[in-house]
C-alpha cells in the first residue's frame, strides 16, 4: 500500500521525474454512480453521500475544491486537493477555484506539519499524459509530506518513530486537523 523503497528512491533522486500513481476506481461503492460521472473518480468522491466520506478518504469539502487521502500513498499523509470541476486546463479554472485550491494546499501542508512533523513536501500537479497525470481529464493537486531519510529508513521525528499507518488512521488524526483548523467563514 505505501511506496516500495524503490519508490521513495526515485521520488528523491529524480524530483523532476515523479510520477504519481494513478487513481483507481476503488473508492466508490457504487459503480453506477461512477459510470453515471463518465467514470471519473475524482467526480464520483464528492458526489458520493457525505456519510460515505471517511469511507472514500474524503478529508474536507470546500466551496470549490475538496481534499482527499490519495489510496496509494508515496508517504504517509499523501493527500489531493481537487476542485469539484471536471477541468484539464489550469488556466481555464476560475479565480475563486484557484484560490481556494491554493488555500486548501496551503492547509493541508500546515495540518500535516502539526500532526506528522513534516519537514518538507513535494507539491504538484501532472498536466497532460505526457507528465504522467494518472486522471489527466481531472486536474488536482499532490500533496506529499517528506522527512529527511525518509527514502532509505522510517526516521525518528519528535521522538517518535515514523512507521507506516493505515490509511484510516491517517484520515483519522487529518480529519481531525481539518477540524481543528478550518474556519469556513473565513474562506
Ligand atoms: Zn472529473
Amino acid at each position: 500500500m505505501y511506496g516500495t523503497v524503490s519508490t521513495l528512491h526515485r521520488f528523491t533522486m529524480y524530483t523532476m521525474e515523479i510520477k504519481f500513481t494513478p487513481w483507481r476506481m476503488h473508492y466508490i461503492k457504487s459503480s453506477d454512480e461512477t459510470k453515471r460521472l463518465d467514470g471519473c473518480v475524482l467526480c464520483a468522491i464528492p458526489a458520493a453521500s457525505p456519510e460515505d466520506d471517511a469511507e472514500n478518504l474524503l478529508l474536507y469539502r470546500g466551496k470549490t475544491c475538496y481534499v482527499v487521502l490519495n489510496l496509494y500513498p508515496y508517504n504517509t499523509a499523501h493527500l489531493m486537493v481537487v476542485p469539484y470541476a471536471h477541468r484539464a486546463n489550469l488556466a481555464g479554472l476560475v479565480s475563486e477555484t484557484a484560490q481556494e485550491l491554493f488555500t486548501l494546499t496551503q492547509r493541508a501542508v500546515a495540518i500535516i506539519e502539526a500532526e506528522y512533523q513534516a519537514q518538507g513536501f513535494n507539491l504538484g500537479m501532472n498536466l497532460g499524459r505526457s507528465a504522467g497525470a494518472g486522471i489527466e481529464e481531472h486536474l488536482h493537486m499532490h500533496v506529499v509530506p517528506r522527512w529527511i531519510g525518509d527514502s532509505n529508513f522510517m526516521p525518528i521525528v519528535g521522538g517518535t518513530k515514523l512507521i507506516p499507518e493505515e490509511l484510516s488512521q491517517t484520515y483519522a488524526r487529518l480529519h481531525r486537523g481539518w477540524r481543528l483548523t478550518i474556519d469556513d467563514s473565513a474562506m
